[in-house]
């Protein structure tokens, strides 16, 4: 980054061709189908708006990533939430019983964020098996590098036998959120079309090379994220004893359900503490798994609000 810094001057490679080509190889798939865009939301954006006229739907669990509502509203189409089991995981019956002859998209966001919680492979497929096959089926795995093996689905296996999209990011583990690059993994036609409608050169050469040179990294991401597992297994241990009941999270988050009262509690006691954590009004709280330290003062100040 800091060589290519200095060329500034230049646009970027709009094709970024040595980025796919690097993701490809990573992931065993051809640089065809390869999409890349600046963080996977800007890829899932192009996805929708792409997809969906006016009146159209995209169905997804609630609660779930809070940009797809706001990306669905921007294409004009019309969300359908569709509430998670109470497991904290995908109701996939009941995300494919809201699907009418106007639906386009479905988003699938596993671990879910915010509750951590995957779709199991097996599931994941019956799903795939029974959509219609004019809908296209996003499966956006934002935190897939901080799941255990086999916790989740093996989504490129399944991509190979359904036409779905695979969504990733270098965003959350391999720690480039300021650098904004995301890709998708989709069929050719899919992946073509969505080079075709990009905004021009939105991938910096500064993102290009930094996600290149993470991919080189991959040892030393893996160790970031072991370190975080283990964290995340040491706190959900520790809530457990305090009492807390929580599901288990593949994410690099711990997820609360709490009502307007505990949720408003804690908010508070947190916010005394000055550590921040994400709260939504009616359903819980998010809070990141972070250096050992830090997950201590979170637990010390969780056990003097346990229920
Ligand atoms: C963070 C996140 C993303 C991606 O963000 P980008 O920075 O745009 O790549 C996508 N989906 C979910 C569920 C996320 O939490």
């Amino acid at each position: 980054m800091a060589d290519a810094a200095g060329r500034m001057n230049r646009y970027p490679d709009m094709a970024a061709v040595d980025l796919r080509e690097r993701i490809a190889a990573h992931l065993a798939v051809t640089t065809e189908e390869v999409a890349v865009g600046p963080g996977s939301v800007g890829v899932l954006q192009q996805i929708i708006t792409g997809l969906c006229d006016a009146g159209d739907e995209v169905v997804f669990a609630w609660r779930s990533f809070e940009a797809y509502p706001i990306l669905v509203e921007l294409a004009g189409a019309r969300p359908v939430r569709v509430p998670l089991d109470a497991a904290e995981g995908h109701d996939l019956d009941a995300m494919a019983a809201a699907v009418t002859e106007r639906t386009r998209v479905i988003l699938l966001c596993t671990p879910n964020n915010p509750t951590g919680v995957p779709i199991s492979h097996r599931r994941l497929e019956a799903f795939l098996q029974s959509v219609r096959s004019d809908i296209l089926v996003v499966i956006d795995e934002a935190y897939v590098e901080y799941a255990d093996a086999g916790s989740g689905p093996d989504s490129l296996a399944l991509y190979r036998r359904y036409p779905n999209v695979c969504l990733r990011t270098f965003s959350k583990a391999y720690g480039l959120a300021g650098l904004r690059v995301g890709y998708a993994i989709a069929t050719p036609a899919i992946a073509e079309g969505l080079r075709r409608t990009a905004l021009p050169f939105a991938v910096s050469a500064l993102a290009q090379k930094a996600a290149v040179a993470s991919l080189d990294a991959e040892e030393e991401m893996a160790a970031r994220v072991a370190a975080v597992r283990q964290e995340r297994a040491r706190m959900a241990a520790e809530l457990a004893a305090q009492g807390w009941k929580l599901q288990p999270s593949q994410g690099n988050f711990l997820w609360i359900r709490a009502d307007e009262d505990l949720r408003a509690r804690l908010v508070d006691a947190f916010d005394a503490a000055g550590i921040l954590v994400r709260a939504y009004q009616g359903d819980g709280v998010r809070i990141t798994v972070a250096d050992s330290a830090s997950n201590n003062r979170v637990l010390r100040l969780l056990a003097a609000n346990a229920a």
